[in-house]
């Protein structure tokens, strides 16, 4: 989604904010509020809000009734506690996807107590799965990558991971049953979880974070090796603010391409296509 993940500088500060001055570099979230007192805004997870976090773009602001314009802004009004000091080290450009796709996949890495030796596969290396080899990589993790075919090998390697399996090479595929802790999915096209579900070990998760529709499970998949099947998507305010600090310390941003505004329908027609390695940045600044 466009506009949803952005990075500018501080303009201009409320009486009440204490957190930023003027000439900050800040980011910006998927989600600049939620109502902060149900259970979930409680747990510090704004972004299962039961009343519905609102949405950076195309979200209705909690007090105004207005709708969010996201990053397709000249300048953006946001509450202090949903905007993120940007680390200094972090080209801004290249950490902007790191506010959705990098914390919707840094939550489900966290939750599942990935660390050194974990055994994590990542399938798709688009936006989310080529920072999700890089976060899991940063972390410790014996790092796999899992695509339909070879030809993103190299792009695996030099992300970090340590071997590509394609879908193609059954021998591989067979090999490879129970043998990880966590299966990040990161596709967006429907597929079936069943291979997916091969891969993971006993007790270990097929976390769905690409596709957010409906599938079908075999339960004996699950059974056999008491699998677990699970989610997530986007992340609480403080879960950003630790991704981002671990961002800056193992020197971590997203791939990016920067295009100026004015070429977002380039951006699209290429999204489209999917041709991008591995996220289109635009810069608003020719828009003054
Ligand atoms: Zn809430
Ligand atoms: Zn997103």
């Amino acid at each position: 989604m466009p506009g949803h993940e952005f990075t500018g500088v501080v303009t201009e500060t409320g009486s009440g904010v204490t957190a930023f001055s003027v000439g900050d570099p800040v980011a910006v979230g998927n989600i600049v509020d939620s109502c902060g007192t149900c259970p979930m805004c409680e747990a510090g997870q704004e972004n299962f809000c039961h009343s519905f976090p609102t949405l950076t773009y195309g979200g209705t602001d909690r007090r105004d009734g207005s709708t969010t314009l996201g990053g397709f802004s000249r300048e953006y009004v946001v509450r202090e506690a949903f905007a993120y000091a940007l680390p200094a080290g972090l080209d801004p450009a290249a950490a902007a996807p790191l506010l959705c796709a990098g914390v919707t996949v840094w939550e489900p890495l966290r939750s599942l107590g990935v660390g050194p030796g974990s055994r994590v596969a990542v399938a798709g290396l688009g936006g989310l799965g080529h920072l999700a080899v890089k976060l899991a990589v940063a972390l410790g993790a014996e790092t796999t990558v899992l695509s339909r075919t070879e030809a993103k090998r190299e792009d695996a390697l030099r992300l970090g991971a340590r071997e590509l399996i394609a879908a193609t090479d059954t021998a591989r595929m067979a090999a490879a049953r129970d043998g990880f802790d966590v299966v990040l999915d990161t596709i967006s096209a429907p597929h079936d979880p069943a291979p997916h579900l091969r891969l993971v070990a006993m007790d270990g998760t097929l976390c769905l974070l690409g596709h957010l529709g409906r599938i079908t499970v075999e339960v004996m998949d699950l059974l056999v090796g008491r699998k677990r099947l699970g989610s997530a998507g986007s992340g609480g305010r403080r879960a950003t603010a630790e991704m981002l600090r671990f961002c800056a310390e193992h020197g971590i941003t997203a791939d990016v391409e920067v295009l100026p505004s004015a070429r977002i329908h380039t951006a699209l027609d290429r999204l489209a296509r999917d041709d991008v390695r591995h996220r289109f940045v635009l810069d608003m600044s020719d828009l003054d």
